[in-house]
């Protein structure tokens, strides 16, 4: 009989493997199985931010569901977002998803939540006539993002480029220094202090971060 639990660490790699399918069928989203195991162990590690339920039977998993936890200023309330619903194709049409949506509504109200948030595409007619089957309706609102993570990637040492003060040539860490033997991928920091510039033969320490 399948069943319904809280996600726990040694769950991680398997609802990796299920948000891998999910957003490689999402046309907003692709796949990154680090990121993926980063944001679960992120809930599983602070309680505090959420719930990641899974749906088990025989020791497999079947299909995941997770609640992030933030709170209505309007309610007054704890409110929740319902996120990274998927059932694993084997196990689809046979009332997983609806047994993961029913424990999570039921954990929700149960620990007093006043509202639950989820966003489905816009194309997804099944997916929006199941959410509404269960009680959902749709809202009026549209919603906005900002990805914050393009600055963050310029300033990691690991992909930042460093510029040459004599002659301008960049040391781009993806590509190395195949003249010196420096591998591509090593970051400028982990570059020996003895090197320099292939070109002018200028030392590391007159290289500057190029951004
Ligand atoms: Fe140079």
């Amino acid at each position: 009989m399948p069943e319904v639990r809280t996600a726990v660490a040694g769950d991680i790699a398997e609802c990796s493997a299920l948000l891998e399918l999910l957003f490689s069928q999402e046309k907003e989203f692709t796949p990154d199985s680090l990121a993926q195991s980063k944001g679960l162990s992120l809930i599983i590690e602070n309680p505090d931010t959420g719930r990641i339920f899974i749906c088990e039977s025989d020791g497999e998993i079947q299909g995941m569901v997770l609640l992030l936890f933030t709170v209505s200023t309007f309610l007054g309330k704890k409110v929740a977002l319902l996120e990274d619903m998927v059932v694993a194709p084997a196990w689809r049409s046979k009332g997983i998803g609806s047994l993961l949506i029913d424990h999570a509504v039921e954990v929700a109200r149960r620990e007093g939540f006043g509202r639950i948030t989820l966003l489905t595409d816009s194309d997804n007619e099944p997916a929006q006539k199941f959410y509404r089957s269960k009680g959902f309706s749709q809202s009026g609102m549209i919603v906005f993002r900002k990805a914050l993570g393009t600055e963050t990637t310029t300033c990691n040492s690991e992909t930042a480029a460093w510029m040459c003060k004599e002659c301008g040539w960049l040391y781009d860490p993806k590509e190395g220094d195949s003249d010196n033997n420096i591998k591509s991928g090593t970051p400028f920091e982990a570059v020996s202090s003895g090197w320099s510039c292939p070109v002018c033969f200028a030392s590391k320490s007159d290289f500057d971060p190029f951004s």
